[in-house]
């Protein structure tokens, strides 16, 4: 069933209070209501769009049943929140992982909104996600969970309505999957039902890199604003999988040195540079970037704390917290990564007068191809990689510059100035609109 919005309390000047599970304990959504609300303060936003924009649209939670390999049925929880239809169809991934709550695919679901908002992408957010540890499951039982969940969502996605694409531990094959259990219900070829797709089945070219590329974009314009030269800069990316290892491969043929990346296993530092070539070889090989010859091992910790000029989180939520913002000796950081700084360390990154791009600039290009891929999908007609790179390079360009400004004329650190645009325009549009009937 699709819930109808839910009730909140609207409080004084309209700010949406949440009802907190667990008292005490804030929750994720709690979180992105809380720089919802600090946006919306500034702007001054009426009481009625701020419970509008405060709440989720539609959340819905199916209980469906999956055979096992061995003939038993497990029951799985899935949910689909749609943060916003208003700018244009819901978009925002689906993943599979153990912990996924409600209140986590709200949050997400609500910054979604936001990221396409930063982009002027005619989306709304969504985001989705299913209660499972894919490690414990065949590749066949995960192909008929993907296809029952598809089936449970057949009333509310769509290409027009709601389109999902990868995240945490879903990836191409399972959005073909979508496709094709899609396809199979409409009785029709329907390509734009998700990003993030094969290429061979429409996807885009460049998305793959997308989220890594549109990251150092951003950063560009900011080191060419502080006049910082690109060539020479020291760099050092936390997480090499897809935002951190393309994020280093690219700013490292623009000239920059990256002298420390890290995984899950631990980080490796040479402040001379790395050869990143045999970084990926060794990794390729052990799975670990720990032990690259001609390396010093270091932790996760002491990665984020090292000498350089600019920081890429690329790994976790959290990373930058109050304990270590004070060390951190990095003067511009890109948040590849969704959340990888507490609220906290943000004030204290900005009075040590640190520069910092987030989440929903510095790693939107991943959305931004994903649109690309829609629109080549809606029209039929695939795109060369050179035009997705060009197009991809003038859409962050436009917003870097937008938030920037925003920025500026509020005098507010560039995540708030990117939430006050954001804001604004989905609040904009909302009231063109109207509100039904
Ligand atoms: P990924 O799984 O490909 O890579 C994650 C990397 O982080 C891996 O190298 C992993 O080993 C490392 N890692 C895991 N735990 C770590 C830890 N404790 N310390 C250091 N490193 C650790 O994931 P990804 O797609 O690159 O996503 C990374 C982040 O970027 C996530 O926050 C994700 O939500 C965000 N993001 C991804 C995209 C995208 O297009 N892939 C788009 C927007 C945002």
């Amino acid at each position: 069933m699709i819930a109808d919005v839910e009730q909140k309390s609207p409080s004084l000047n309209g700010r949406v209070d949440q009802q907190v599970a667990h008292p005490g304990q804030q929750s994720l959504f709690d979180v992105a209501v809380e720089q919802f609300n600090i946006a919306a303060d500034v702007i001054d936003l009426e009481p009625g769009m701020r419970q509008i924009l405060g709440s989720c649209q539609n959340e819905f939670t199916t209980n469906f049943p999956v055979k096992m390999d061995d003939g038993s049925i497990q029951v799985f929880t899935g949910h689909r929140v749609q943060h916003s239809r208003t700018p244009g169809p819901s978009k925002g991934g689906i993943r599979y992982h153990q912990n996924v709550t409600l209140e986590e695919v709200k949050a997400l679901a609500m910054w979604m909104t936001w990221k396409c908002a930063v982009i002027g992408l005619p989306y709304g957010g969504g985001k989705g996600g299913v209660v499972v540890n894919p490690k414990e499951h065949s590749r066949a039982e995960i192909e008929r969970l993907t296809r029952r969940f598809t089936t449970e969502l057949m009333p509310i996605i769509g290409p027009e309505r709601d389109i999902p694409a990868p995240d945490v531990n879903t990836n191409g094959q399972v959005m073909a999957w979508i496709v094709d259990t899609y396809a199979m219900h409409k009785g029709q070829a329907m390509p734009g039902i998700v990003t993030g797709k094969p290429l061979a089945l429409g996807g885009s070219e460049g998305r793959t890199e997308a989220t890594g590329r549109g990251c150092v974009f951003v950063v560009e314009e900011a080191a060419r604003e502080m006049g910082m030269d690109l060539a020479g800069a020291r760099v050092v990316v936390q997480g090499f999988g897809n935002v951190g290892a393309h994020a280093a491969d690219l700013i490292d043929e623009m000239g920059a040195i990256v002298v420390a990346v890290s995984d899950s296993t631990a980080g490796i530092y040479n402040p001379n540079g790395l050869d990143l070539k045999a970084v990926h070889a060794h990794k390729a090989e052990t799975g670990s970037v720990a032990g690259v010859p001609g390396t010093e091992n270091i932790t996760n910790a002491e990665l984020l704390e090292l000498p350089c000029d600019i920081l890429i989180p690329s790994a976790l939520e959290d990373q930058i917290t109050s304990e270590n913002a004070t060390k951190i000796q990095a003067r511009l950081i890109a948040e590849g990564a969704n959340g990888p700084t507490s609220p906290d360390a943000d004030d204290i990154l900005h009075d040590r007068g640190i520069q910092l791009l987030p989440d929903i600039l510095a790693n939107a290009g991943g959305v931004t191809v994903s649109y690309f891929e829609w629109a080549q999908a809606m029209q039929g007609f695939p795109w060369t990689e050179d035009l997705v790179n060009r197009r991809l390079r003038a859409f962050m360009q436009k917003a870097y510059w937008t938030v920037r400004q925003a920025s500026l004329d509020h005098d507010v650190t560039m995540r708030t100035g990117a939430m006050i645009g954001a804001v604004k325009r989905v609040a904009d549009l909302t009231r063109i609109r109207g509100v039904y009937p």
